[in-house]
């Protein structure tokens, strides 16, 4: 009751100014400065090792090890992973008895378990090595109808309810796409893509020219969405709003934004993410920041790369528009690390999560940290992997005495089956990760004698 009033009291107007979306506010002295200082001062500080893969795998008996260097060399094979994702999504949907080989090795490596309460014992685990956990409930795209975004939203709430009785989940994740019709929000987008002026104002026109029946199945998703946000903010959990295909995100960052402005006032609540493979993130970033400024809360900013490149750029090409991605590799991890600079110059203001497995990424935000002289455990810093990726720099860090965790999925093997096929394609594609996740398996097997 309390959120839907808020919400239809909703303060969609005050926001006219805020957030840049097609103006730009970018300041080229701040790269120069990123550049210049950066190579001196990562020799100046006593760094973190990630090498360390005693205490990276600590939490792992030999057995679980082994199997994890089973599967990371199954998804060093291309082909076999080209295969693996066109066959197991449809073997799933013509109930082919395949969830136990699923089951068994790919999605006990990435996901929690089923149900929430198979999570339990992962989170234990991890938390007893000082490792946080993100719940993140895997419906991507669920079950369309009102009746399905519902049910998605009252099970984001009772993950809330649940994690708030846990000592070690301090966040849990969501997407909009798991409440709210891809249809509709892909229209959105498009009416805001067409509209001129702020990311605000064209998200309040657009929302003035959509019919009556699409305004009031929008009034939905904003009201579901307030109610998960109210919720989290009694509980003290953190909400993180996941970013998805750009063609869907203007309505997803606006609807964000205005949560942020309505929960963030006085400690972070929600957190954005932001695409740095996006070559128009950084700016987006830094306007983010100015519209927390001036609307005076505090801007909730996870950080990270971005999981959709490959579907993007085809995309882009398909239907003739200039690709949203960066030209390579060089430029998404530059304004990466420049968006991390920014987070820590403004720390006042910005609560910032590291999501990413890069090594150099996770390492500069504790060097900028101890530059400034601020502590590895700063309320408003936290870094997070994904659970079964890179945890020689999850424990390493957690031993540093950073505050960080593990993005904990679950949900039904049908459920999670895209977050899977990413992973094994992530795994597969991006350049010398399964390399690095065996190289480090196989001299921690050999650290312990066992082969
Ligand atoms: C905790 C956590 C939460 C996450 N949440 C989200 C989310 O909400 N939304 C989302 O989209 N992703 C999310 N991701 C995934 C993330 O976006 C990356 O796909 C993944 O982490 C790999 O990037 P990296 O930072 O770990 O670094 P690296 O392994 O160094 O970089 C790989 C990434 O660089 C980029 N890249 C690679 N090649 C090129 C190229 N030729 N040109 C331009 N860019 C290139 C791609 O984004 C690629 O994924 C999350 C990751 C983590 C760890």
């Amino acid at each position: 009751m309390e959120a839907e009033e808020s919400e239809r009291n909703g303060h969609e107007s005050d926001f006219a100014l805020m957030v840049a979306g097609k103006g730009s506010i970018f300041c080229g002295k701040f790269f120069f400065t990123f550049a210049h200082h950066l190579s001196c001062f990562m020799e100046s500080y006593p760094v973190i090792s990630f090498d360390n893969t005693e205490f990276a795998f600590e939490y792992k008996s030999g057995k679980q090890l082994k199997k994890a260097r089973f599967l990371f060399n199954l998804m060093g094979m291309p082909w076999l992973v080209r295969l693996g994702t066109r066959f197991a999504p449809w073997s799933i949907r013509s109930g082919l008895p395949v969830k136990g080989i699923i089951r068994n090795t790919i999605f006990n490596q990435f996901v929690g378990g089923e149900t929430l309460e198979e999570t339990a014992p992962v989170a234990k685990t991890l938390g007893e090595y000082h490792v946080k956990v993100i719940l993140d409930y895997g419906v991507e795209g669920g079950d369309e109808g009102e009746q399905g975004f519902d049910h998605a939203a009252e099970e984001f709430i009772r993950v809330i309810k649940y994690a708030a009785t846990q000592p070690n989940i301090p966040f849990m994740s969501i997407k909009v796409t798991g409440i709210a019709r891809f249809g509709l929000l892909e229209k959105l987008d498009q009416m805001m893509h067409k509209n001129e002026g702020t990311l605000m104002k064209r998200y309040i026109s657009s929302l003035e020219q959509l019919p009556a029946h699409e305004k009031e199945e929008w009034h939905k998703v904003r009201y579901r969405m307030m109610q998960i946000c109210e919720m989290a903010s009694r509980h003290k959990i953190g909400v993180l709003v996941d970013a998805e295909e750009t063609w869907i995100q203007d309505p997803v960052d606006a609807l964000t934004i205005m949560m942020m402005d309505t929960f963030n006032k006085v400690t972070c609540v929600v957190y954005n993410t932001i695409q740095h493979y996006r070559h128009d993130r950084l700016n987006f970033l830094i306007d983010s920041c100015k519209a927390a400024e001036q609307r005076n809360f505090i801007l909730g900013a996870k950080l990270v790369r971005g999981a959709y490149m490959e579907k993007e750029r085809r995309r882009a090409a398909e239907k003739n528009y200039p690709s949203p991605i960066q030209p390579d590799k060089e430029s998404s991890d530059r304004d990466y690390n420049a968006g991390v600079e920014f987070c820590i110059q403004h720390l006042d203001r910005v609560a910032l999560i590291v999501a990413s497995h890069n090594e150099y990424s996770n390492l500069l935000a504790t060097q900028l940290l101890q530059k400034k002289g601020l502590p590895l455990d700063h309320p408003h810093i936290h870094w997070s992997q994904l659970y079964g990726m890179s945890d020689n720099i999850t424990f390493n860090l957690a031993h540093a005495g950073c505050s960080v965790s593990k993005y904990l999925p679950f949900g039904p093997i049908k459920d999670v089956i895209p977050y899977l096929m990413r992973r094994a394609q992530e795994n597969t594609s991006v350049k010398g990760q399964t390399g690095r996740e065996l190289a480090l398996i196989k001299k921690e097997l050999q650290r312990r004698g066992s082969q």
